[in-house]
């Protein structure tokens, strides 16, 4: 099977939040309902299933809008949390923003990450802010903006990007949750990462890590 950033990306990301289900599942307890390990790492096993399936058939590289529509639509009908339809809207608003590249250059991952990042702000209806995973993926999103937007390789951009995410994340230890279930603890969800913004960062980790996979190839 051809590998590209796309395929690497979902497959590492399923890899990491596997690793990670415990850690995630431990931050959804303290300020949720201890499901987010589970409810990702089902979602992106089907996902990257799906993905690999895709490519299998297609004997060669999968266009990026084929790809990510499908992990989007798998992973809006495998986990039934909120993290489902905000993950899933996140990668079908990517597919559409991608196109049928089989491997987008950095301005268009940019698009395609800014995509989905509307949508799910479109969706949940959170600002950064909020305590979500929108802390963790608003400024990821800027930070790839701003190194591909200044020439730099998508690698560069993801990397740079996933630091950013990696901050968002920590930085929701002290927000008060205002949306989603958290927020139904009002004060006492301060003091806790709040577990999507963990899950985003692993998201942007990935990427860091399959772009860097590619450049690794392209030498
Ligand atoms: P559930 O809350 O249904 O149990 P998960 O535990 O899988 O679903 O996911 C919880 C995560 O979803 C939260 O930590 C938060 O980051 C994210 N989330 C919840 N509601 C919203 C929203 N309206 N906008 C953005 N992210 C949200
Ligand atoms: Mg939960």
């Amino acid at each position: 099977m051809a590998s590209t950033t796309l395929t690497t990306w979902i497959d590492l990301f399923c890899a990491g939040v596997e690793t990670n289900r415990d850690w995630l599942t431990e931050l959804d307890s303290a300020i949720g309902d201890a499901d987010h390990g589970s409810n990702m790492a089902r979602g992106m096993e089907a996902a990257a299933a799906k993905a690999a399936a895709l490519a299998e058939a297609a004997g060669g590289p999968v266009a990026a809008n084929e790809l990510l529509k499908a992990v989007g639509m798998t992973l809006v009908s495998s986990i039934g949390g909120a993290s489902g339809p905000l993950y899933g809207t996140f990668f079908l608003r990517a597919a559409v923003a991608a196109g049928p590249v089989a491997e987008p250059s950095a301005s268009e991952l940019a698009a395609a990450l800014r995509a989905g990042l509307d949508g799910i702000m479109a969706r949940g209806k959170a600002v950064p802010g909020d305590k979500t995973l929108v802390d963790a993926m608003a400024p990821a999103v800027e930070a790839f903006e701003a190194a591909a937007g200044s020439g730099d390789s998508a690698g560069t951009a993801a990397q740079a990007a996933a630091t950013a995410a990696q901050a968002g994340r920590d930085a929701t230890a002290p927000m008060v949750a205002r949306k989603g279930r958290a927020s139904y603890l009002g004060e006492r969800s301060a003091g806790h990462i709040d577990p999507g913004a963990a899950s985003t960062a692993l998201l942007f980790e990935a990427l860091a890590a399959a772009t860097a996979a590619t450049a690794q190839r392209a030498k």
